[in-house]
């Protein structure tokens, strides 16, 4: 089935400016050549999953000072796979904000979860490569990088203009960590929510971090959100698009206003039902500035299915998405 028309037409229109960024400065044929300056932890000791958040000092390369929150870098693994090709280059976003870890846009640090996991026919143990090659770097160690990539899931060239509704589950944390931090540091006076949806408590990235910041920041909301447990209020495990229910007093005035945009990274499954969700609670003249439905499609929310997205339910330049 086609897009309607009037949905194909509404994606052509602008959204906000967004920012300018700097692509492809560095290729894997002239790769940029960073030192680990850091490798910590950033979920509890007692998760089953091993997170690391990991700092790269690249001055001296063209990725330092330019690479804005919402892009990536590449990092190409070094060796061969199991036919003998090298490895493949596979892409990290950025968890830094714009100054970088050090406040000089030299060390940029990525959010790396380990994949580890069982071959479904074999069962043999099966350890993805990038991601443990990077979490294996110790201190000192060179890694080639390359980059940047990306220019559509960044922040507005004028934040002030805006408030923000951010969804993430697991490491699509990574980009909203520094999105949050240059918003907050720029001084705009704009609504910032966080949706964070993890498994269990041990499992939230840079809780500390995202508390302390929320504290010192009234006009910056941090709403955890666990699915495998309730939640220290001792309400249900939920999933991030439930808050839009739960928490709806304190997102509505966010969402609810010309100014609303929505970030979602993560898990691909959370698309879908943020739409649902949207749609089911934002009045008409709201849901039609992220949500653009056909009218059959209005009806049947509970059954809605991704692969109805862009066609008979598409979003607007109002909200940005990064999912795997
Ligand atoms: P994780 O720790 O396992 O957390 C994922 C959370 O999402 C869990 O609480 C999970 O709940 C929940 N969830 C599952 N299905 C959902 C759905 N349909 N709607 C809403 N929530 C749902 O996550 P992870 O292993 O770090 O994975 C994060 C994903 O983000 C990866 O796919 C990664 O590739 C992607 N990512 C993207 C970017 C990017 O685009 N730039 C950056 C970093 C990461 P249950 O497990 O309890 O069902």
């Amino acid at each position: 089935m086609t897009a309607p028309e009037s949905i194909a037409e509404h994606r052509k229109e602008d959204g906000p400016p967004l920012l300018d960024v700097s692509m492809h400065l560095h290729t894997p044929a002239s790769p940029a050549v960073g030192t680990v300056v850091g490798s910590e932890r950033c979920t509890r000791a007692k998760s089953h999953a091993f997170v690391r958040h990991i700092s790269i000092d690249v001055s001296g390369t063209s990725i330092a000072g330019v690479i804005r929150p919402g892009q990536s870098f590449g990092i190409i693994p070094p060796g061969t796979d199991e036919q003998g090709r090298p490895h493949k280059l596979r892409l990290y976003s950025i968890a830094s904000p714009t100054r970088g870890e050090d406040g000089a846009g030299n060390v940029i640090a990525t959010t790396v979860k380990r994949t580890i996991d069982e071959h479904w026919e074999s069962h043999r143990l099966f350890l993805g490569v990038a991601s443990n090659y990077l979490c294996d770097l110790q201190i000192g160690d060179k890694v080639s990088l390359t980059g940047p990539n990306g220019k559509r899931f960044v922040l507005p060239k004028d934040p002030s203009s805006h408030d923000f509704t951010f969804f993430a589950t697991g490491t699509g944390i990574a980009p909203f960590r520094g999105m949050i931090i240059d918003l907050l540091e720029s001084g705009a006076r704009s609504k910032v929510s966080l949706v964070m949806g993890v498994p269990n408590a041990n499992d939230l990235l840079y809780h500390d971090d995202l508390t302390n910041l929320a504290a010192r920041h009234p006009n910056f909301t941090y709403i955890p959100t666990l699915s495998r447990e309730h939640q220290p209020d001792g309400s249900p495990p939920a999933y991030v698009q439930q808050r839009l229910s739960t928490h709806r007093q304190i997102l509505e005035p966010g969402l609810c206003s010309d100014r609303g945009l929505i970030y979602i990274c993560g898990l691909a499954g959370m698309e879908l039902g943020i739409f649902q969700q949207l749609a089911r609670i934002l009045p008409p003249q709201h849901l039609d500035a992220y949500l653009k439905i056909d009218p059959e499609a209005r009806s049947c929310i509970d059954t809605w299915e991704r692969r109805m997205i862009h066609k008979q339910v598409s979003p607007t330049r109002r909200i940005f998405t990064e999912v795997y």
